[in-house]
């Protein structure tokens, strides 16, 4: 993997997206009426911000509401409750026609590039689809630009006549990349994008991602469970545990000095190149509670090795503990 650049300093970050307490619970339905039973509280009052220009990871183990925060961010999840501002507009109080114009502006990469490409058609209609949508540029105008796109993910202009079986893995992925930027969007929630790909084209991707936002300008929210390819790419990272945020931090003060149990337990697991580095692994006991019947007070006190007494009865607040460090913990009460 290609080290990462370090990015231009930029003095005041300018905000490009707030979300503000966002949650969002299904629905469980028992019974012979299906009627509702409780919820599974996949998003539980989670707030973040997205600077201009960065990359926002966000990372977690399965289940734990990452992917649901990006979907609920762009509505392809109505949010339950919460805010989420986006510029100077408020997306979960825009109608239909709004946030589909809206959506220029944000675009998604999705996880596995075979499912989220329809079969039928061929990689150019796939690419030139959003364009249609919004009403962008004329039919030959369109192809010009499905052509340019192409060649800016690192594929041939011939290309757009082949269908998305005729691909490889990681060429298909380019494809996704090439659809999202095709409306020229300032932030693209890229979910799971390379977890599908082999480590040796993980790379590649992950290289163009950081090329294109250069290019670009791009702001990206990326989601991942891989610690290494997050480490990557981001410029600051957040980790979710249960539906909630529970650590959020620049990229190497939360790499270098984890402060909630649940982030050291995480990065103890990661294997360190330097074979005579020394580093505890922490093993956590227990399961993940499920997301419908989360615990009491902190959502991983069932798992922590800290765990006080406080910890089953209050939920500890996401606080700054400096220049950005957001924990949430009572241990840093203490
Ligand atoms: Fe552990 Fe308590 Fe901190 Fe939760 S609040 S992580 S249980 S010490």
């Amino acid at each position: 993997m290609r080290k990462r650049r370090r990015k231009r300093i930029v003095t005041q970050p300018e905000t490009l997206l707030q979300v503000r307490n966002l949650k969002k619970y299904f629905p469980i339905r028992g019974g012979i009426f299906g009627k509702k039973v409780g919820d599974i509280k996949a998003v539980d009052n989670v707030s973040f911000t997205v600077n201009k220009g960065e990359t926002l990871g966000i990372v977690g183990e399965s289940g734990c509401g990452k992917s649901t925060t990006g979907r609920s961010i762009l509505r392809l999840e109505e949010p339950t409750a919460g805010e989420v501002e986006f510029e100077d507009s408020l997306l979960n109080e825009l109608n239909g026609e709004e946030m589909r114009r809206m959506r220029r502006k944000l675009q998604m990469v999705f996880q596995d590039p075979f499912a989220s490409l329809n079969p039928r058609k061929t990689a150019g209609a796939i690419i030139e689809e959003p364009l249609t949508v919004h009403g962008i540029g004329e039919a030959r105008e369109r192809k010009e630009k499905v052509k340019e796109l192409l060649q800016v993910v690192g594929l041939d202009a011939y290309h757009a006549e082949r269908y998305p079986h005729q691909f490889s893995g990681g060429q298909r992925q380019r494809i996704g990349i090439a659809r999202a930027l095709a409306v020229r969007p300032k932030l693209v929630v890229a979910d799971e994008p390379v977890s599908a790909l082999d480590v040796s084209v993980q790379s590649q991707v992950l290289n163009l991602l950081e090329d294109l936002q250069e290019k670009f300008g791009l702001t990206y929210l990326f989601i991942a469970h891989d610690l290494s390819v997050v480490r990557h790419i981001s410029d600051r990272v957040g980790v979710m545990y249960l539906g909630r945020m529970v650590e959020l931090a620049e990229r190497d003060t939360l790499y270098d000095n984890p402060l909630h149990p649940y982030t050291q337990a995480l990065l103890s697991a990661v294997p360190v190149p330097n074979p005579d580095a020394e580093r505890e692994r922490i093993i956590l006991t227990g399961d993940v509670p499920s997301p419908s019947d989360p615990p009491a007070g902190c959502a991983f006190h069932t798992r922590c090795p800290y765990v006080m007494d406080i910890c089953r009865e209050k939920r500890p607040e996401f606080q700054d503990q400096g220049d950005g460090h957001f924990v949430a913990c009572h241990l840093m009460d203490e």
